[in-house]
C-alpha cells in the first residue's frame, strides 16, 4: 500500500527544507487547523468531525486505517436504544460507574452514556451493517455488567452487534465517510514525538514517512492522540502488535502525565497459547465456563450474573480456580468454554468469526468440544488525562483541569476516565464514537478555520530527531528483541491479574533493570526505507516507559479496585483511595513519580443524581 492515500495530500506542505540545525535530514513542513493521529475507531470520528466544521484536518496513521486494532473488535457497541426489551441511558450510566468500581467521572460517564444512542444510530445512517432483529431493529445482546433498573432487574440487552465483527463494520464505515469529507490522510507514516512550546501548548508533531523515509513536520492549532492502547508490554494480550501505545510514550517524553495507569484489564477468554480473543459475546449469548471438575463455577463466585459478571471479577474467579489446582489440560493452567450445547444455527449466525478463531487457533469445533481460554490482557483503562470533550488535562499550580493547550486524546489512549477502574464490555466502541463526535464539535467551537499560526521556533522538532538518531545508530550488545522479551515477561508475570506489594515490587526492580539495559539497544539496519528494525525499536522504546510508569503505579496503589486486586489490599478504600493516579517518567533519568486528581463526584446535569459507591457485587 502506498502512503499517499491523500485527496490533495501535498496541499498544506512546502518543498523539503534543508535540515534543521544543518542536520541530515530534509523536512517536509505542513500547517492544519487539525491533526488527529490516529486512524482507528477514534482518530476517523474525531477526523470526520474535523473536515465536517470546515476545518483543515489531517489524519495520520502509522497503519492502513481500515488495519487499526478497532477492526478486531467483534462483540459490540453499547447503546441504552431499548430494542429487546426496556432500557435506559441512566441504567447504562449506573452499569457503567459500578464497572468502573467509582473511579470514573461521573460527569463524562453522563455525557458518554446519554449520547450513546445518537452515535449509534449515526452509525446506522452512515450505512453500517448491523444485524438486525425480525422487525428490522438493530439486533443487542447482552453484555456482562449490563443491567437495568439500576442493577436490580434482569441482564440488559444493549450490546448492538453486527454479528462478531462489529469493529470491522465500524471501522470500514468511519473510513468510508471519512474520505467523502475533504480530511487529508498520511498513511504509513510514523509518528515521533510532540512539538511543545516553552509555556506547555502543544504546536504539532514530528512523524516519519515509513516509505521514503522522509522526515515530516506537522504544525496545528489542534493535535488529536488516537494512537490506541499497549497492550504489546505484556506478554499475552488480544491486541494488534501495533499498539505500543505511542502517544501515551509522546505525552510523557512531553513532561505531561498518564493517568491510573495501574489498571490494566484481562480478557477472560483468550485462546490458551495464542492469546486471540474469543468474544464476551459468546457468553451473552449462553456460552458457559467450567473447571476440571466440569463445574459452572462462576454461580459461585457470581450467584446473580454468573458467567456475565463484569472482566475482572471473571478473570479473577477463573485465576482462583487454576491457582486452586482445578484448572484443565495437562499443566491444568486453563480453563474450558462451552458452546457445544448452543444450537449450531445461532453458532453460524451471531458467532461465525469466533468458530473460525477456536478451529484455527486451538484446532478445536465449537460446536462439540470446549474451548481452552486463559485471561488475556485486552484493554488499557489508563492514559492521557482528558475532559470529555477530548481536551488534554493535567495537574498544574493546584489546578487539577488545567487544559494543555492545543493537545486532545481520544479512544483507548485516552484516559476521560469512563472506565474507571474496569471497563466494561461494548464500552470502548461507544467511547470511541461519542468522544470522536465531541472531539470534533469543540474542535469546530475553539478554531477558526484557516486562522494563522505563530511561525515554530528555529528548532522546533529538534528533540524527535534527536531521538530518531539516537535509536537508528544504536551499536549496543542488546537486540530490541530480547529487551522487548524480558519487558513482556516480567510485566505477565509480576503486574497481571493478582498482585501484592511483593510480587509489584519484583516487577517494578525488573523493569527498572531493563529500562537501564535499554542504554545497550542493537539496530543493526541504518536505513530509512521501511526499516522494520529501527520501528520496532521506536516502539519498543515507548512500551518500556509506560511498563515503568504501570508497574510503580500497581505498587503504589495499595487497595483492590476494579482491575487493580491485590491481595495484601483486598478492599476498596474509598477514603484514601478515590482519586486518579497521575504518573510522570523522566526517560533520561529513568525515574517515574506521582501525584494524583480528585475522582469527579458529580454528574453533568441534573437529570441524574451522583451515584453513591457501594460494594461491587454481581
Ligand atoms: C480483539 C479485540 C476485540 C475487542 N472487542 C471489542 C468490542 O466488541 N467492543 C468494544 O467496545 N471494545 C472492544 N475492544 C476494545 C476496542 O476495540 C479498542 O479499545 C478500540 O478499538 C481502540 O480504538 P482506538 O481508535 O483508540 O485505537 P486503535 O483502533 O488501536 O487505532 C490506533 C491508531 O493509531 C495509529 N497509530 C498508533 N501509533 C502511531 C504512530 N506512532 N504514528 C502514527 N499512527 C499511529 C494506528 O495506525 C491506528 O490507526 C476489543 C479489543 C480487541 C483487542
Amino acid at each position: 500500500m502506498t502512503t499517499s492515500q491523500s485527496n490533495g495530500q501535498d496541499s498544506g506542505s512546502d518543498q523539503p527544507k534543508p535540515g534543521l540545525n544543518g542536520r541530515a535530514y530534509p523536512i517536509t513542513d505542513h500547517v492544519y487547523d487539525v491533526v488527529v493521529v490516529g486512524a482507528g475507531g477514534a482518530g476517523l470520528r474525531a477526523t470526520l468531525g474535523a473536515a465536517q466544521a470546515g476545518l483543515k484536518t489531517a489524519c495520520v496513521s502509522k497503519v492502513f486505517p481500515t488495519r487499526s486494532h478497532t477492526v478486531a473488535a467483534q462483540g459490540g457497541i453499547a447503546a441504552s436504544l431499548g430494542n429487546m426489551g426496556p432500557d435506559d441511558w441512566r441504567w447504562h450510566m449506573f452499569d457503567t460507574v459500578k464497572g468502573a468500581d467509582w473511579l470514573g467521572d461521573q460527569d463524562a460517564i453522563e455525557y458518554l452514556c446519554r449520547n450513546a444512542p445518537e452515535a449509534v444510530y449515526e452509525l446506522e445512517h452512515f450505512g453500517m451493517p448491523f444485524s438486525r432483529t425480525e422487525d428490522g431493529e438493530i439486533y443487542q445482546r447482552p453484555f456482562g455488567g449490563m443491567s437495568t433498573e439500576y442493577g436490580e432487574g434482569p441482564p440488559a440487552q444493549r450490546t448492538c452487534a453486527a454479528a462478531d465483527r462489529t469493529g470491522h463494520a465500524m471501522l470500514h464505515t468511519l473510513y468510508g465517510q471519512s474520505l467523502s469529507h475533504s480530511a487529508e490522510f498520511y498513511i504509513e507514516y510514523f509518528a515521533l514525538d510532540l512539538i511543545m512550546d516553552d509555556e506547555g501548548a502543544c504546536k504539532g508533531l514530528m512523524a516519519l514517512n515509513l516509505e521514503d523515509g522522509s522526515i515530516h513536520r506537522f504544525q496545528a492549532h489542534k493535535v488529536v492522540l488516537a494512537t490506541g492502547g499497549y497492550g504489546r508490554s505484556y506478554f499475552s494480550c488480544t491486541s494488534a502488535h501495533t499498539c505500543t501505545g505511542d502517544g501515551n510514550a509522546m505525552v510523557l517524553r512531553a513532561g505531561l502525565p498518564l493517568q491510573d495507569m495501574e489498571f490494566v484489564q484481562f480478557h477472560p477468554t483468550g485462546i490458551y497459547g495464542a492469546g486471540v480473543l474469543i468474544t464476551e459475546g459468546v457468553r451473552g449469548e449462553g456460552g458457559y465456563l467450567t473447571n476440571s471438575e466440569g463445574e459452572r463455577f462462576m454461580e459461585r463466585y457470581a450467584p446473580h450474573a454468573k458467567d456475565l459478571a463484569s472482566r475482572d471479577v471473571v478473570s479473577r474467579s477463573m485465576t482462583i480456580e487454576i491457582r486452586e489446582g482445578r484448572g484443565v489440560g495437562k499443566e491444568g493452567d486453563h480453563i474450558f468454554l462451552h458452546l457445544d450445547h448452543l444450537d449450531p444455527n445461532i453458532i453460524n449466525e451471531r458467532l461465525p468469526g469466533i468458530s473460525e478463531s477456536a478451529k484455527v487457533f486451538a484446532g478445536v469445533d465449537v460446536t462439540r468440544e470446549p474451548i481452552p481460554v486463559i485471561p488475556t490482557v485486552h484493554y488499557n483503562m489508563g492514559g492521557i488525562p482528558t475532559n470529555f470533550h477530548g481536551e488534554v488535562v493535567t495537574l498544574k499550580d493546584g489546578n487539577p483541569d488545567h487544559i494543555v493547550p492545543g493537545l486532545m486524546a481520544l479512544g483507548e489512549a485516552a484516559c476521560v476516565s469512563v472506565h474507571g477502574a474496569n471497563r466494561l464490555g461494548s464500552n470502548s466502541l461507544i467511547d470511541l464514537v461519542v468522544f470522536g463526535r465531541a472531539a470534533g464539535l469543540r474542535c469546530a467551537e475553539t478554531v477558526e478555520p484557516g486562522s494563522s499560526h505563530h511561525e515554530l521556533t528555529n528548532g522546533a522538532g529538534e528533540e524527535a530527531l534527536d531521538r530518531l538518531d539516537r535509536f537508528r545508530h544504536a551499536k549496543g550488545g542488546t537486540s530490541t528483541a530480547q529487551l522487548r522479551d524480558r519487558m513482556q515477561r516480567a510485566m505477565q508475570s509480576n503486574c497481571a491479574v493478582f498482585r501484592t506489594g511483593e510480587i509489584l515490587g519484583e516487577g517494578k526492580d525488573q523493569i527498572q533493570d531493563i529500562w537501564q539495559d535499554s542504554d545497550d539497544i542493537s539496530v543493526t539496519d541504518r536505513s530509512l526505507i521501511w526499516n522494520s528494525d529501527l520501528i520496532e525499536t521506536l516502539e519498543y522504546d515507548n512500551l518500556i516507559i509506560q511498563s515503568a510508569v504501570t508497574v510503580a503505579a500497581g505498587l503504589n496503589r495499595e487497595e483492590s479496585r476494579g482491575a487493580h486486586a491485590r491481595e495484601d489490599y483486598p478492599d476498596r478504600d474509598d477514603e484514601n483511595w478515590m482519586k486518579h493516579t497521575l504518573s510522570w517518567a523522566d526517560d533520561a533519568a529513568k525515574t517515574v513519580h506521582m501525584d494524583y486528581r480528585p475522582v469527579h463526584q458529580y454528574t453533568m446535569t441534573n437529570d441524574i443524581a451522583y451515584i453513591q459507591p457501594k460494594a461491587r457485587v454481581y
